[in-house]
């Protein structure tokens, strides 16, 4: 029996979202977060044009795509390091502190992949819980100690969709030592609407040991094409670039993400559509009775405690797939309106059950 690192042994496995079918055949997948939209004709053509170059190592430095994140974002190239989503580029993050004794500071409950990505890069977690299902940036500033090198702030925060706003992050940041990297997670920042949650990429601006965590897989409709970035210092990207496994990003993805700026409009309508859609699913829980957090996300929380698998059940018997945290409460992407119907009417039914 060949030998492994302990940590495999007590390290939970990543749950990855799964379909359902009802018994009448409707399915409908509102438990990854993705995009209910098919691709854009502009982006499929131009992945099938690259496909046409597959039997070629891609360009292990994405230039194209790189460039093209600089001059959108207005940042210097080398401030963008990029990685096989932006959960790969978590995990490039994690190499560049992770050594014995190494601590990493990230609330709970919040992205699943946090706790695998420390486990695996050999840092000790340090675990602070929501206050109010939102980040409670006090307590995790009073969890700094010397041995802190990176804190997770994600943003809004997956699964609550809650949000951290300017005021109260930029007085915890004040309280965050220099050599401590801040890492602002917003996967879901397309879909805030809040005026005072302050953009990541102004604050990295300002300070050099905050970097920005951004993905095509959500509002860009790329989750399959695994390319995600960093926005950061000049000595944060670098390190990020030196952790990344040569080649990670293949081809089609960069090809796709440079197609998927070129059509922003178009997809931040989709957006648009998305975010009208939270706000109808969130008014009609609450008018059904349940109680669901201001989300600035594609998604909404429910705390349903001992009822979570109960109520996960309940949806996928119409075909609905939630995401379930067992114990604590159900999160729901926002799908289409007619998968979003379906969702509100197996709530109803648990609810009056
Ligand atoms: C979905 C998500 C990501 C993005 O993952 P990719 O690897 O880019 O698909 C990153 N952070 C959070 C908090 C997420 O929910």
């Amino acid at each position: 029996m060949p030998r492994f690192r302990a940590i495999l042994d007590t390290m939970p496995a990543y749950k990855a979202g799964k379909a359902v079918v009802s018994a009448d055949g409707r399915s409908h997948k509102l438990s990854s977060n993705e995009s209910p939209y098919d691709p854009l004709p502009s982006v499929l053509e131009a992945v099938a044009s690259a496909a046409t170059r597959m039997h070629r190592y891609p360009d292990p430095a994405a230039t194209e795509l790189t460039e093209a994140l600089a001059e959108r974002y207005d940042v210097p190239a080398e401030h963008v390091a990029l990685g096989a989503g932006s959960v790969t580029v978590a995990q490039q993050l994690f190499e560049t502190v992770g050594e014995p004794g190494a601590e990493v500071i990230y609330a709970w409950r919040s992205f699943e992949a946090y706790p695998l990505l420390a486990d695996l890069s050999g840092v000790t977690s340090v675990r602070v819980p929501l206050l109010d299902e939102t980040h409670h940036l006090d307590a995790m500033a009073d969890a700094i100690t010397p041995n802190t090198r990176m804190i997770f702030v994600c943003n809004p925060n997956n699964p609550t969709g809650t949000v951290v706003r300017s005021a109260e992050l930029t007085a915890f940041l004040d309280r965050v030592p220099e050599n401590v990297l801040v890492v602002l997670d917003e996967a879901y920042r397309e879909y805030v609407r809040d005026a005072d949650v302050v953009d990541g990429l102004s604050v990295y601006r300002e300070r050099p040991n905050v970097a920005v965590l951004r993905t095509f897989s959500k509002a860009y409709g790329l989750a399959g094409l695994r390319v995600g970035y960093l926005i950061g210092a000049e000595p944060v990207a670098a390190a990020v670039r030196k952790t990344m496994v040569p080649f990670a990003v293949n081809h089609l993805a960069q090809a796709a993400a440079v197609a998927s700026l070129a059509a922003e409009d178009e997809l931040l309508e989709r957006v648009d559509a998305v975010v009208k859609e939270r706000d109808r699913v969130r008014e009609t829980l609450i008018a059904q009775g349940w109680t669901v957090p201001v989300t600035e996300a594609n998604f909404v929380w429910i705390r349903l405690g001992e009822r979570t698998l109960d109520f996960a059940g309940a949806c996928a018997a119409e075909g609905v797939a939630v995401r379930p945290f067992a114990g604590e409460g159900a999160r729901v992407s926002i799908g289409d309106p007619e998968a979003n119907d379906t969702f509100l009417a197996a709530a109803a039914a648990f609810r009056n059950a």
